[in-house]
Order: structure tokens, then sequence, then C-alpha cells
């Protein structure tokens, strides 16, 4: 059985105690164990702050830059073998391991290459600045200035790989060191990229760390110039922001969280529209991609009340061809759930959801066999979709995220200020998705909308054609949302860079701040 294993002080750290487990979710199988006993969680944060830290300043954005396409290169190098890891650990299909895979390597190669526009500068300039005085020879402008701290990522365990590379990628270029810790059920993958990203020797030393199994008590060992970066639960987010030693040192932290994310069907679609079927499209792949378990899927359909039956005949319909099963069986088109927790806690959602008053229109509630599996083995759970009789009637529907392939279609009048409304009571969401071709519709739906997303995603047939999903994160757009959504922001190109670097206003002579520059 493999042992995973942690890379800290810029040695390699196998434990001899405390493991977890890790399983194949189509087999249950135990592949691997990890743990983190015995890891010097002081020394390693120190190693990363006085000899990581000081290697990525002394490297300009360019060849930050370089850094980060490097580790894109040798992680894209080892695709293959890390879609089957990937398969194994996690359970995903082939077309989803390369989700997570290739948005780890997009996400690194983008910043790589955005890092040319910053050239060959060390500090970033925050808009333009200002005279001061009578004239502009007092000069004031803002500039962002990497922390001297380690960023800690935290992961959850739906994404492995793209997981910790959007943070990695967003840390490195602002040029700070990262130490790594993904969720430990799912951490194969991680941990394999973090040996390929050492063995290749692309991150200069001390600025990558890699973490399998707990963080023990490397959170108390975190000061002003650190960073928490967390994705996962919102139970977890609030125990990580309330950690006393933390709030005592003002660490920056941020947390991208739960979501209640939400599509819109407007009322001026015909069923034969581009944008119809685009809307089909794109919600079967929110409900089926990664058995459900992504940060970004649809969880609530708000559809006119009229074209609701409609709308469920065809979505069950698409649905119905989805075959859960063992992703190695050639019949599998989506795979099982990634760990026993993550199946118990679909099923007490669904039951939760229909006990609150949805009606189950696809599904048993129950966990099914899956293809090519052992009768009675493997976390699998097929596609869900739940009617509620309206927004109103089943409140539970606006605050239980099912983190599995399922999503309730809810009726409303056809008014978008009135369907805005009935988004923002998922109290902040990632994405909310809007079809339409209707411009003055949407802009009635914009400001609620806006006040409580991270993303807008606006599907016309004007982008059809182009459309990725609401579902991916790309690096140009931020990632994060308001409230429930953890509050938090990341990617969003160069602005991303922000939360590992300090705001500094500089005043003083606009030649010699120019000069400094
Ligand atoms: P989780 O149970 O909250 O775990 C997330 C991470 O936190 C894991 O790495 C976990 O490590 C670690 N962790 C747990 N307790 C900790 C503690 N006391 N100190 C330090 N680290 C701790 O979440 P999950 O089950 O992995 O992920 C599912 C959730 O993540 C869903 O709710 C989903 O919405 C959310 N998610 C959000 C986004 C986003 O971008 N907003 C993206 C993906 C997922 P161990 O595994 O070792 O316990």
């Amino acid at each position: 059985m493999e042992t995973l294993k942690s890379f800290v002080g810029g040695k390699w750290h196998t434990a001899t105690s405390g493991f977890r487990d890790l399983h194949d979710p189509s087999t249950e199988d135990i592949i691997a164990r990890a743990s983190s006993d015995g890891v010097d969680f002081a020394a390693a944060a120190s190693h990363a702050r006085t000899v990581g830290g000081p290697a990525l300043r002394s490297l300009n954005f360019t060849e930050r830059g370089a850094v980060l396409a490097k580790i894109s290169k040798v992680l894209g190098e080892a695709r293959e073998e890390l879609i089957d890891l990937s398969m194994k650990n996690t359970g995903v299909t082939r077309r989803d391991a390369k989700f997570d895979l290739d948005g780890a390597t997009g996400t690194l190669a983008y910043y790589g290459y955005k890092a040319k526009e910053l050239g060959e500068d060390f500090y970033l300039r925050d808009g333009d600045g200002e005279a001061l005085g009578r004239s502009a020879r007092f000069w004031g402008q803002h500039v962002h200035v990497p922390l001297q701290g380690v960023a800690v990522l935290v992961g959850a365990y739906n994404f492995p790989a793209w997981g910790f590379a959007e943070k990695m990628a967003c840390a490195f270029l602002a040029g700070v060191p990262v130490i790594v810790k993904p969720a430990t059920s799912t951490a194969w993958v991680a941990a394999r990229c973090a040996e390929i990203i050492v063995e290749s020797g692309a991150a200069p030393e001390g600025t990558f760390s890699f973490v399998a199994g707990s963080t023990g008590d490397l959170l108390d060992h975190l000061g002003p110039q650190d960073v928490l970066a967390f994705t996962g639960s919102a139970s977890t987010g609030l125990a990580l922001r309330s950690h006393a030693g933390m709030l005592a040192q003002n660490v920056r932290v941020n947390v991208e969280a739960d979501s209640l994310n939400a599509a819109v069907l407007a009322p001026d679609l015909d069923g034969s529209s581009d944008t119809m079927s685009l809307f089909y499209r794109e919600i079967v792949r929110e409900i089926t991609q990664k058995t459900g378990q992504k940060c970004t899927a649809v969880r609530r359909i708000f559809v006119p009340e009229d074209r609701c039956d409609e709308v469920i005949e065809e979505l069950r319909f698409r649905l119905g061809d989805v075959v859960p099963g063992d992703p190695r069986d050639e019949q599998t088109t989506m795979g099982p759930l990634c760990t026993s927790d993550q199946l118990v806690d679909t099923v007490e959602g669904v039951a939760a959801l229909q006990k609150a008053g949805a009606e189950l229109v696809l599904g048993t509630g129950a966990r099914s066999d899956g293809a090519g599996a052992t009768e009675g083995k493997g976390y699998f759970f097929a596609p869900h979709l739940l009617r509620a009789p309206s927004a109103d009637a089943v409140s539970l529907v606006h605050e239980r995220e099912v983190f599995g392939p399922v999503s309730t279609v809810i009726p409303y009048a056809g008014d978008a200020s009135e369907v805005a409304e009935y988004v923002a009571r998922g109290r902040g969401s990632l994405v909310t998705s809007i079809y339409s071709d209707d411009e003055s519709w949407v802009g009635q739906a914009l400001a609620t909308a806006g006040a409580w997303n991270g993303r807008l995603y606006l599907a016309s047939a004007k982008m059809a054609e182009q459309a990725v999903g609401s579902g991916l994160a790309l690096p140009q757009s931020k990632h994060g949302g308001p409230g429930r959504a953890g509050g938090g922001e990341e990617l969003g190109g160069i602005r991303g860079l922000s939360l590992y670097m300090n705001r500094v206003a500089l005043q003083g002579s606009k030649t010699m701040i120019e000069r400094l520059l």
C-alpha cells in the first residue's frame, strides 16, 4: 500500500503513526494512507519564510512566471499517469479527471503567461497615481508588495490538483512560498504532483512544501505576514476563521466555501432556440460533471412556472442516459461519489429536501450499484432531480448544499426582479447562470443577482458557440462569492495576486516614486 509523504523543510518526511486510509471509491478498497505525524510545523513554516520567501522575491514577475510555466509543463507531461491515479483515488471518469488536471496546468500556464505583462518589475502598481499637493511634485501611488510570510493552501477533496494549483499560481507570482495541504481522502493525486514538482527542481528551495495528512499545529505558528487560503465546507471555514491564534495575529484568511448556485431560465426563450439548447446541455453537465461534487455546480434551477413540466421532462430524459459506474468500465459516464461520508451526506440531503416539501422527480433517493463494480460496493449515486412547489414552500432548498448529482427545479412567475430575490435567498453564491436573449430582462435582475454572487454567467445565443458552462472557474474571472460562499476572492487575472501582497500607499516626490517602481 502507498504511504503518502510530506515535503517540508526541503526534505521528505514519512510518518510512522496516525494514518488515515484513502479508498478507491468504486471498490471501497484501501489504496493508500497518509499522516503528518512527526512533522515539525513551526520549522516547516520558518524554512518557507526564511529560505523560500527571499528566493521568490529575488525573482521579478517574468522570472516567477517562468517557474509557473515549468511547473505547468512537468505536471502536463505526467498527465496520463495523473489521470489514472485520479480515477483510482477520486473515482472520476477520465473526462472529469482531465477537467481537474487540465484546470491545474491551464491555470499555472495562464499565470505564467500573464507574468510577461508585468515584465521585470517586483511590485504591482494599484491604479494610477494622484497629485497630493498643490502640484504633481508631491505624489501618491498605491503599490502591492509581496508579503514576507508563507501561504498555507488548504484544499477540498473534490479538486486535488486544480485546488492547490490555482492558489499556488497566484501566491508564487505574487512572490510568496506555499505549503500545500490537500484534503486527506483524495490526497494521492496532489501528493504525486508534489513529487513531480520537487523532482523537477522547478520550484526554488523552500518555495514549495507539501503536507500529507492534517495540518497538526501549523496554524498556531502563523503570523501577520502569513496567509491561510482555505477551500472546503462552511463549518471548517468558520472553525479556521475563529482560530484564536490566527485572530490574535490578524493572519489573512481567505475562505471559499459552500454555495447554493442557481440557474435561471428566462421567459423569452422558446424550445427550439440556441440558448434553450445551451441551457439543457449545461444543466445536465452541471449535475453530472464530477458527480455533482463541484462548488460551482447548479443546485437550484429557476424555471417560469408554465415551462416547468416541459423542462423537467427533458431533463429526466437526458439524465436518464447517465450510467454511474467504475470509471474504468466502458459503459460508465459518471463516477461514484468520492467518499463514504459524501454518499451518506448526499442521501441524507435528498431525504431532507423531500421532507421539507420537494418532490423527487428523478432517482430513488438511495445508493445504486455501479457499472463494472461489485454488487453492494462503491459510493454510487445516480443523478437526482427534485421539484419544489415554489421558492417559498421549501426554504431548505436555499440553505442545504447537497454535494452530489442533485438539483431542484423551482417555479417562478417569470419576473426578473422576483427571481433575483429568490437567487439571493442562497445568502451568497459563487455563480448564477441566467439563460436569456432579452437584454432588458437580464438588466432587471442584475443589481440584486450581482450583489449576491461572485460571478454571473449570462448565457445567450450570441455567446452560445463559445460557451464553457457556468461551472468552469476560468482564471481570468474572479472565483469566490459573498456570504455563505465564504466571502473570499481568488483568481480574476492579476487581481488574484493581491491576497498574497500588502497594499502600501507611497507618498513622496513623483520622480522618486517613479524611479523606485
Ligand atoms: P472540509 O471537510 O471542510 O475539508 C476541507 C479541507 O479542510 C481539507 O483539506 C481538510 O483536511 C481541512 N480541514 C478540516 N478541518 C481542519 C482543521 N481543523 N484545521 C485545518 N484544516 C482542516 O471540506 P471537503 O469535504 O473537503 O469539501 C467539500 C466542501 O467544499 C463542499 O461544501 C464544497 O462546497 C466546498 N468547496 C468549495 C469550493 C469553493 O471554491 N468555494 C471549492 C470546492 C469545494 P482533511 O481532509 O485532512 O480533514
